[in-house]
C-alpha cells in the first residue's frame, strides 16, 4: 500500500507522520524548534524516512511562495524565503514533495479524514488563531490557485467602514474575530479578563463568555457575526457542503460554534445556504497532517 510522509510546520513544533493510502499512521514524531529550524526539519525527516515512501507533502504556516517552493513563517525569523521544498526532496531522493499553507492542508485533511469525509464535496476549513486563515476543498482537491493563497478567509472584507487590517485593506474578518481583536474589542469595551486582574487573552475571554460575562459574551457575538458573514460569503460563491472550523479560538468550542452557528442560521437566506453544516474540528493537528499526506497521495483521485 502507498504510504507517504506528512510534515506540519507550526510556529513552534514540528511534527511529522508516515501515513498511508488508507489512511493509518504508521510513524508519528513532534519536535520543538529547538536548536534551529533546518536542524530540527533534517532530524524529523530522516527519522521518519524509510523504503518504499511515495513521496512527501508538507503544510506550513505562511507565508508561502508556491512556485518557488519556499516559505516563511511569521514565527520562524531563522526561515525567510527557505527553500522547504527542496530541502525535503534533497532528504528523500527521487521522490515528489509537494507543499501546501497549514490551513489549507487542515482542510483538506478534514475532507479526507474527518468526522464528514466522504460526505462533503466542497468544504471550508477555517483557522480562528491570532490570524485567521483557511482552505478550500472543492470536489476532493485542495483549490490552491495561481499564486497558492487561495482560502484566505481572514481578509474577506465584512466591514467596509471598519478598522485598517495590517494587510492594508480596511474590516477583515481577522480584525474583529481573530483572538487579539477580539480581546482588543473587549477590553475597550470594559471587559475585566476574570472578573479582575486575569490574564487578557481570548483563553480568559472564552472562559468568561461560557460564565456569562456581558462583555466577553458580546465579544464572541460579534466575532460570530463577523465569521458568519464570510461564512456565508465563501458558501454564496462556492456551495459549500460543510465548514470545519478548527484553532485556538476555536476551542473554546460551544461558546464561539453556538453564536456562530446562530448568525448564519439567522441570515442563510437562499435554500443551498441554508443546508450548510458548521462543525467544530475532532482532528486538531492530526488535520493538518492527513492534509499534507493527502497532497502527496492524492485520494480523490484513488
Ligand atoms: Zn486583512
Amino acid at each position: 500500500m502507498t504510504a507517504v510522509l506528512a510534515v506540519d510546520i507550526g510556529g513552534t513544533t514540528f511534527a511529522g507522520a508516515v501515513i498511508n493510502s488508507s489512511g493509518a499512521i504508521l510513524a508519528h514524531a513532534e519536535y520543538p524548534l529547538g536548536d534551529g529550524p533546518t536542524a530540527t526539519l533534517r532530524r524529523l525527516v530522516t527519522g521518519l524516512a524509510r523504503p518504499g515512501l511515495a513521496g512527501a507533502g508538507i503544510g506550513s504556516a505562511g507565508p508561502l511562495d508556491l512556485a518557488a517552493g519556499t516559505v516563511s513563517p511569521v514565527n520562524i525569523p531563522g526561515w525567510r524565503r527557505f527553500p522547504i521544498v527542496a530541502e525535503v526532496a534533497g532528504l528523500l531522493p527521487g521522490k515528489p514533495v509537494a507543499l501546501a499553507g497549514d490551513a489549507q492542508c487542515m482542510a483538506l485533511g478534514e475532507w479526507w479524514r474527518g468526522g464528514y469525509a466522504g460526505q462533503a464535496r466542497t468544504l471550508l476549513g477555517i483557522v480562528v488563531s491570532t490570524g485567521i486563515g483557511g482552505g478550500l476543498v472543492l470536489d476532493g482537491t485542495i483549490y490552491l490557485g495561481p499564486t497558492g493563497n487561495a482560502g484566505h478567509i481572514g481578509h474577506i472584507t465584512v466591514d467596509a467602514t471598519g478598522e485598517r487590517c495590517p494587510c492594508g485593506a480596511t474590516g477583515c474578518v481577522e480584525t474583529i474575530a481573530s483572538g487579539p481583536a477580539m480581546t482588543r474589542w473587549a477590553l475597550a469595551s470594559g471587559w475585566q479578563p476574570g472578573g479582575g486582574p486575569g490574564t487578557p487573552d481570548a483563553k480568559t475571554l472564552a472562559a468568561d463568555a461560557a460564565v456569562g460575562d456581558p462583555k466577553a459574551v458580546a465579544a464572541f457575538a460579534r466575532a460570530a457575526d463577523a465569521l458568519a458573514t464570510a461564512l456565508l460569503t465563501t458558501a454564496a460563491l462556492c456551495d459549500i457542503d460543510t465548514v470545519v472550523v478548527g484553532g485556538g479560538v476555536a476551542a473554546a468550542g460551544p461558546t464561539l460554534m453556538d453564536p456562530l452557528r446562530q448568525a448564519i442560521g439567522e441570515r442563510a437566506g437562499l435554500p443551498f445556504l441554508r443546508r450548510l453544516r458548521i462543525e467544530a474540528t475532532g482532528m486538531g493537528r492530526h488535520a493538518g497532517l492527513y492534509g499534507a499526506a493527502a497532497l502527496a497521495l492524492n485520494p480523490a483521485q484513488a
